[in-house]
């Protein structure tokens, strides 16, 4: 199959970018990697007059870190790079686990962080480990920056805070405190599939064998990714350990509402979701998936 024809621009700047976005806001998509944007385009599930491709703009390609220690990542940042860079795997080692899961290299190495963010599959695995850290997500347009919140950039399937004339410019993500293990639990019916359900757990567990800091992230689960908003009341002072870890599990399969669709029903994959959540925060806890601690 092939895409409609449209229009195309390369521009080498973002506010050159932007410009092009709003002389046509609801007649453009923005290019980043393609990897999902050109499927959608072949398909005609859109049909834009014009495509503004983001790939010669280099400011969108760094990883940097923040005087605070967070690390920021533009948006045209390779997927790829999530599993090598050091900094990544020093400080944010969720998401090179996160980033192993997705597709294929081949994939990895054209798909971006923004396009995987942007696009919002709900099975994605970056969306739902970017949640799992209170990732905070940097979105710029005509009025200027703002920087919005994991919990509400993703608003439903394939659709996020991002308005028309608006660019996705980067993502920021602070380490979880020293001392935190974390891991990226999966299913899918293939390796290199979308998740049937996923799970992104972070834990630490404090000096007196206690756990002082807890997040999990699920993908495959319902329209976004889902963080439990209850989490701290039932494991913060608790001591670590299967059977906390199985009771997370059994609440968050008994709660979210994922699809039945043509991968997998809806029931198994509530049934799926509630144990890679407790697996993922075993693993957290004693570093055991090779992800380490930090
Ligand atoms: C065979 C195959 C298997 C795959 N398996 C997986 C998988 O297992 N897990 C997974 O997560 N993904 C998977 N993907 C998708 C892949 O991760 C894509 O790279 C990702 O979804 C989109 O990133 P991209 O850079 O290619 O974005 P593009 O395809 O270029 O864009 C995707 C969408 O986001 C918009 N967009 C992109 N960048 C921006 C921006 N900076 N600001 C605003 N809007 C923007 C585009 O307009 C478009 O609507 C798979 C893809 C293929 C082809």
């Amino acid at each position: 199959m092939k895409p409609p024809s449209f229009e195309y621009a390369a521009p080498d700047s973002v506010p050159d970018a932007l410009r092009l976005l709003q002389e046509n806001p609801d007649e453009a998509s923005v290019l980043a990697g393609g990897q999902s944007l050109m499927p959608v385009l072949n398909m005609r599930m859109a049909q834009p007059r014009l495509v503004v491709d983001l790939n010669r703009i280099r400011e969108l390609t760094s990883i940097e870190s923040a005087p605070d220690g967070s690390v920021r990542f533009g948006s045209m940042v390779r997927q790829h790079s999530l599993e090598t860079e050091p900094i990544v795997r020093d400080r944010l080692p969720l998401l090179t686990a996160a980033a192993h899961h997705i597709a294929h290299l081949p994939i990895r190495f054209r798909g971006t962080v923004g396009g995987s963010l942007a696009h919002a599959d709900p099975a994605a695995e970056l969306p739902a480990a970017v949640s799992a850290l209170d990732g905070r997500l940097i979105v710029r347009g005509g009025g200027g920056e703002r920087s919005v919140a994991a919990a509400d950039f993703f608003l439903g399937p394939l659709t996020t805070a991002i308005e028309p004339g608006e660019l996705l410019v980067g993502v920021e993500v602070e380490p979880p405190p020293p001392g935190s293990g974390s891991a990226f639990f999966e299913v899918a019916r293939t390796h290199g599939a979308f998740a049937l359900a996923a799970a992104a757990a972070v834990l630490r567990v404090g000096d007196g064998g206690n756990i002082d800091h807890i997040r999990l992230g699920l993908a495959g689960v319902g329209g976004t990714p889902y963080v439990p908003g209850w989490l701290d009341e039932l494991a913060l002072g608790e001591a670590a350990g299967d059977a906390l870890f199985r009771r997370i599990g059994d609440r968050l399969a008994e709660e979210v509402e994922p699809f039945d669709d043509i991968h997998a029903t809806a029931s198994y994959r509530k049934r799926v979701a509630g144990v890679l959540a407790a697996r993922a925060l075993a693993a957290a806890a004693d570093g055991a998936d090779g992800q380490g601690r930090r």
